[in-house]
């Protein structure tokens, strides 16, 4: 112990469940954190390369071009278009611009383990609202639970961990029915892997709903989680008060440049997104074969039931294996665990390493 006091609020902040990584004498197979297996464009590792002799300048604090990119794409004006060192920085720091004892933030229960942060960090109260037998979101459920003291609420789209999806056509009637002081927070890090959607159909939503905010991230289809940038559509007044909380600089110039980069290909994303159908196709049928169901997934990973099976001991069975994925506990619910899509090979070896163990 070092004598070092801390405030209240930093025992209340859970510690974030990192996908443990391995010693494993061999190819090690990462099905943990919901990343893709292709590695980045090839223009996109010029433009980072460009950059590098820059690198004694701070980066663009508005990051203009990128946000000029993004308005560009998604027909949002740049205004209200907020860049964040990864989405999870858009979240935590919306929490710290509309949070407060007193304040409650809504969201359901299992979803993204980075939102029980949000109230922990800023005294607010957390509201969890079970998922339905399918494990997708109840919106009529959530929606009973908004009260005056609802500042956030937040749905995931497609859910992680549970990877079900909602069309646009209701989360547009679920908000359309909130009070317009209630910041709705999309979180659409899994949005282009849904077949239930194009990524473009909600973006119209924001057009009727001021108190709308789109969370899409560059870590999942884009591939470039190692640089962290996500971003936020939304209002004007959500981007300025989230550049008020944080650090000037937080994303950046190769994230930024990447970013930028990255948008220019969107054949590499569709070429992306029918690769990861294909493995879904393939892992679910692969799975129901043995007897495991799953969730339907919208994404790029499945959510699978392990019935009696010991979880941990499974997780643990495949890690030794060399191949890692996660267990349903830390994720908020037993009895489950997340394999994210890899490549063929990879996919393979985890139902080669699950024959194993069956
Ligand atoms: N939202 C969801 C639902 C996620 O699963 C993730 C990544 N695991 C994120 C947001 C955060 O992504 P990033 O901070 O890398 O943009």
């Amino acid at each position: 112990m070092t004598g070092l006091e801390f405030n209240a609020r930093v025992k209340q902040i859970p510690v974030y469940p990192a996908a443990s990584t391995y010693a494993f004498d061999g190819e090690l197979v990462k099905l943990a954190s919901n990343e893709t297996p292709f590695s980045p464009h090839p223009q996109v590792l010029e433009a980072v390369e460009a950059q590098l002799r820059t690198l004694n300048r701070y980066p663009d604090p508005a990051k203009s071009a990128l946000r000029r990119r993004l308005s560009d794409r998604t027909g949002v004006p740049d205004g209200r278009i907020a860049i964040g060192n990864g989405s999870c920085e858009l979240l935590l720091a919306g929490a710290e611009a509309m949070l407060e004892p007193g304040a409650e933030v809504i969201y359901a229960w299992p979803s993204f383990s980075i939102y029980p942060h949000l109230a922990a960090m800023s005294g607010a109260r957390a509201v969890t609202v079970p998922l339905d037998d399918a494990g997708a979101h109840d919106l009529e459920a959530m929606a009973r639970e908004v009260t005056a003291a609802t500042r956030m609420l937040i749905v995931c789209n497609p859910n992680n961990p549970t990877a079900t999806g909602l069309p646009p056509a209701a989360i547009d009637d679920f908000v359309g029915a909130l009070p317009r002081s209630v910041a709705v927070i999309l979180d659409e890090a899994y949005v282009e892997f849904s077949a239930l959607q194009d990524p473009d159909e909600s973006l119209a939503l924001l057009d009727k709903h001021p108190n709308l905010i789109v969370l899409r991230t560059f870590s999942k289809v884009y591939g470039l989680c190692g640089l962290r940038v996500g971003y936020a559509l939304g209002s004007e007044e959500f981007r300025l008060a989230v550049d008020r909380v944080r650090q000037p600089f937080s994303v950046n110039a190769l994230a930024q440049a990447a970013a930028a980069e990255a948008l220019n290909h969107q054949d590499e994303v569709e070429r992306r997104v029918e690769q990861t159908v294909i493995e879904r196709v393939h892992v679910e049928s692969e799975l129901e074969e043995r007897g495991l169901e799953t969730t339907e997934s919208q994404a790029n990973f499945s959510w699978v039931s392990l019935g009696e099976r010991d979880e941990d001991e499974l997780v643990d069975g495949l890690a030794k294996q060399g191949v890692i994925v996660r267990a349903g506990g830390a994720l908020g619910q037993e009895g489950w665990m997340r394999v994210t899509y890899g490549t063929r090979h990879e996919n393979d070896r985890f139902l080669a390493a699950l024959d194993q163990l069956l």
